[in-house]
């Protein structure tokens, strides 16, 4: 699909198993993470009808496995530019074996950056990698903002994702689910910690206090295998939505994302 103003999106692949973006502009086709095998996000570009093969770069968030593990092969298969602050490709560099000099860029946190005829704000995220980071998308006056592996947020990270059109937000677990769960107490703990990940709670808070008049959408993302289910964090984003007197189901859609399939390319 070509697109002529704003940007076209679809989340490829979001949850603890494995994250990846795809978003386009009329003169850009990027990657924002590649967190499954190669050969997965050739397949889940496939099914979006793209071919890896068109993209000009993948930026990283930090350089947990769910976030780079594809990234190596598809910057050597397609000679692709990878764009990461300084601390996150010391720490990734050895994880993702040889990328050629000439493809490493920078993208300092904090910055703002325009790639071909995008502009993309960096801002820190309080998560336990070395430096995460994720972005906000400018484009004809519109724009998109991701969100997730934050322990939580703050209110200068707040300040600059006011009202989006569109905002993939973290919704990683069930509180509950999480304390009756299977998992360990130190890696609870982490996960609730203020370095670890956005509660399905937490993440409706975060978007109760910064969506607009411009906000049409809401994917929720990053949900974990073991301590969510999408019904449970669907339910929870439009019941505190509402008790907000937040306009979901007329002024804005809330969405549900997939570990292993992509959702349907929309625009903004
Ligand atoms: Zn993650
Ligand atoms: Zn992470």
């Amino acid at each position: 699909m070509s697109v002529e103003e704003g940007l076209q999106i679809s989340i490829l692949a979001s949850g603890s198993t494995g994250n990846s973006l795809f978003i386009q502009s009329k003169k850009q086709k990027l990657l924002v993470d590649a967190g499954l095998s190669g050969k997965k996000i050739t397949q889940l570009l496939n099914s979006i009808g793209e071919d890896p093969a068109d993209l000009n770069g993948i930026l990283v968030t930090h350089e947990h496995r769910d976030h780079i593990h594809g990234v190596g092969v598809l910057a050597r298969k397609y000679h692709l530019d990878v764009y990461a602050n300084e601390k996150t490709w010391e720490a990734m560099s050895p994880l993702i074996g040889k990328v050629d000099n000439a493809q490493k860029q920078i993208f300092a946190l904090g910055k703002t950056m325009t790639i071909g005829d995008i502009d993309i704000e960096s801002f820190g995220v309080s998560h336990d990698a070395v430096a995460p980071q994720f972005y906000r998308f400018h484009k004809d006056g519109r724009s998109f903002v991701m969100l997730t592996d934050t322990g939580y947020c703050s209110d200068y990270v707040r300040g600059l994702i006011k009202n989006a059109d569109a905002y993939l937000v973290e919704s990683n677990h069930d509180i509950e689910m999480l304390r009756m769960g299977p998992y360990p107490w130190n890696l609870k703990q982490r996960i609730l910690g203020d370095k670890g990940h956005l509660s399905n709670d937490d993440g409706a808070l975060v978007m109760t206090d910064v969506l607009g008049a411009r906000t049409k959408r809401i994917y929720l993302g990053h949900l974990s295998k073991e301590n969510n289910v999408k019904e449970i964090a669907h339910l929870t984003m439009e019941n505190v939505l509402k008790e907000h007197d937040l306009g979901v189901g007329y002024d804005f859609q809330v969405y549900d994302t997939d570990p292993d399939a992509a959702s349907t390319l929309f625009a903004i």
